[in-house]
């Protein structure tokens, strides 16, 4: 079968045939029906150097994938050849306390993890080829009913990912509250309609992008900005004064850390979830009181659920831009080149 696989560190991935892949004990292939391009895989593609992650190429591309059961592994139960799947795509050992949780994410014995701290598309083989080796049918989710392989795909990073930073901070997103999401791509314009559809926040979008900036408009923020010199001025304007109540960056650079602490409201949330390498000064005086700021890293299998279950109820739409396996190269570079809107999604010319 045909295969986007990365080679090398610093390098794009190539196309290349490689043998299918086969079901051992406990493990089930499934025929990919979309794998989904995030900015995380460029970040892989340009900015590690040999030694620096527990693992490294070559593996084929592609940590968000959906698809259909094609063949399954002795003793496995519970799913159909055929049946439409979404990939739970963190990967951890299955037995410790988060992973019993559905919190493979956090997984806290990676040792015993099918790879140290990566998955499929990471470190393992991932979806962008026409089938993909999944290590157990713990890590698939059946499809609700209506929802499509090529949409449900971004769902399980693009989707999931945000839907747990905003998660994370429902308690916060009361009537009154304001929500800010710093980055409208793949993620970010997935977390306006989360915000949307599962809080009552007003929610403010900041893009460099104006398509990206119209793009959140058309989702119901209901203010865009851009970051200039004027935003945290803007966007305290807007809430009266007091700041935004949670701050989600998706491109995690010392600008929009600086941005996002700036436009906080005391006691509020300020969540980095994009891997920009940006640092932020954190001292008494460098937040509004109360302030909390984490990272966030995908989330649980329970949340790709909920998040699976807000789509196929209409809820979530994700905008996605389908493009051949021949074509993931010229998929990364309109992404690199900011040239890209919503999620790109590779779809093997047997699913398509
Ligand atoms: P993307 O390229 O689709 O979107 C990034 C968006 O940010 C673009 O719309 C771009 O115009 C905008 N942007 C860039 N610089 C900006 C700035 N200074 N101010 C405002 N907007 C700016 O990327 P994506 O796939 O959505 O990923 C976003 C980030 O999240 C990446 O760093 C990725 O590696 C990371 N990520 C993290 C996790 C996690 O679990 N923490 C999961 C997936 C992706
Ligand atoms: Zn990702
Ligand atoms: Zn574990």
């Amino acid at each position: 079968m045909q295969a986007v696989r990365l080679m090398e560190w610093k390098s794009d991935p190539i196309l290349v045939e490689v043998p299918d892949p086969v079901a051992g004990p406990g493990q089930v292939v499934i025929r990919i029906g979309g794998a989904g391009a995030c900015h995380s895989d460029i970040h892989l593609m340009h900015e590690f150097e040999p030694g620096q992650l527990p693992w490294g190429p070559p593996f084929t591309l592609g940590h968000e994938n959906a698809g259909w059961v094609h063949q399954l592994g002795a003793g496995v139960q519970g799913l159909e050849v055929g049946q439409p799947v979404a990939v739970y795509g963190p990967w951890g050992c299955g037995a410790c306390p988060h992973c019993l949780l559905g919190m493979e994410n956090y997984c806290e014995n990676v040792e015993a993890a099918p790879i140290r701290g990566g998955g499929g598309g990471l470190g393992l083989d991932g979806g962008m080829a026409e089938l993909m080796l999944v290590p157990s049918a713990r890590c698939l989710v059946p499809l609700p009913y209506g929802l499509e392989p090529v949409d449900a795909a971004p769902l399980t990073d693009a989707g999931l990912t945000p839907y747990h930073a905003v998660r994370r901070s429902w308690a916060k997103l009361v009537p009154g509250s304001t929500a800010v999401v710093i980055g409208v791509g793949g993620l970010g314009h997935l977390a306006v309609q989360i915000l949307k559809a599962t809080t009552a926040a007003r929610v403010v979008a900041v893009d460099t992008r104006a398509e990206a900036l119209n793009l959140a408009a058309n989702e119901g923020a209901d203010l865009t900005v851009e970051p200039d010199q004027s935003a945290v001025a803007t966007i305290r304007e807007f809430t009266g004064g007091r700041g935004a109540d949670v701050v989600l960056d998706f491109v995690g650079s010392d600008a929009t850390m600086a941005l996002g602490a700036a436009a906080s409201r005391f006691l509020g949330d300020l969540t980095i979830v994009g891997l920009g390498g940006g640092m932020f000064p954190f001292t008494f005086f460098s937040l509004p009181y109360e302030v909390s700021v984490q990272t966030t890293y995908w989330g649980s299998r329970t949340e790709l659920v909920e998040v699976l279950d807000l789509a196929a109820r209409g809820l979530l739409r994700p905008t996605v831009t389908t493009f051949p396996l021949e074509e993931a190269v010229h998929a990364y570079h309109l992404m690199e080149a900011g040239s890209a809107l919503g999620r790109q999604v590779m779809v093997p010319s047997d699913a398509s």
